[in-house]
């Protein structure tokens, strides 16, 4: 339903951890309606996720103490369950890989997940939760053990997932970058100084810049603090992505 990435520096202060800006930009996309909420950081070299059913309150409470301060990114989501029900368990983001070393947000449906979902568990791969979402999530993690690169990964499981995709994820072998793709589902990447930010709308990272980079349909984009690199699903880099600003309501 809605997601929010984050690429950013070090952080400085407790209050702008990428946990926190991740947290900041989900209560911005609440309008939207969920049903789960849930947040991947990666802290001391490993992906931790923290998801829960109902309300962000509820996500907030978990997070409570928690000692996710060393990292520079962050991805989040706010679920509107299609496929399993609205449980701690299906609420994303998801982990994937063979020893939990990535973790996926993903808004839409993946139309071939159920045959994806056989083929990698075949593999060995090891699903918990009900949802189309982490079949995507094994895929990318078992491309990134071929290809050792995380765009790269990306790519080639986007391009053979089938319906409608906004995915994000974080990779524990790539601490200060976000990768994402989108197909028939909305991508937006804010430009921040020193930080960048990605959203399923521009709510997303408004309070943070006003300006924005569309992200074409089959594209696939890279986000560290100082770097957005775009690419199509060929592998072709995009270089005329839409640059824009963000009118924005303050009253709204
Ligand atoms: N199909 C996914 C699920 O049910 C994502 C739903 C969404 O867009 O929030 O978990």
């Amino acid at each position: 339903c809605g997601i929010v990435g984050y690429a950013g520096p070090q952080a400085q202060a407790p209050s702008s951890r990428p946990v926190d800006v991740a947290l900041q930009g989900l209560a911005r996309l609440e309008y939207r309606g969920y049903d789960s909420a849930g947040v991947a950081v990666i802290d001391d070299g490993s992906v931790r996720v923290t998801k829960r059913a109902g309300k962000l309150a509820n996500l907030r409470a978990a997070l409570e103490g928690g000692a996710e301060t060393t990292g520079r990114v962050a991805i989040a989501h706010t679920r509107w369950a299609t496929h399993g029900g609205p449980t701690n368990t299906n609420a994303h983001p998801h982990l994937g890989g063979r020893h939990g070393e990535l973790a996926v947000v993903h808004n839409g449906i993946i139309e071939n997940f159920a045959h994806l979902r056989a083929e990698l568990e075949a593999d060995g791969y090891a699903f918990t939760s009900e949802t189309d979402s982490e079949a995507a999530a094994h895929l990318v993690a078992r491309e990134m053990e071929t290809a050792g690169d995380l765009t790269e990964a990306m790519r080639r499981a986007a391009a053979s997932l089938e319906g409608a995709f906004t995915l994000l994820a974080v990779h524990q072998d790539a601490p200060d970058t976000v990768v994402a793709a989108r197909r028939n589902s909305p991508l937006v990447v804010g430009l921040g100084e020193g930080e960048n930010f990605l959203g399923s709308d521009v709510a997303a990272f408004v309070d943070s810049t006003k300006e924005a980079l569309e992200i074409g349909q089959d594209q696939v984009v890279t986000v560290t603090a100082d770097d957005v690199a775009i690419f199509d699903f060929e592998g072709h880099e995009v270089t005329d992505a839409k640059r824009y600003t963000i009118e924005w309501d303050a009253a709204a």
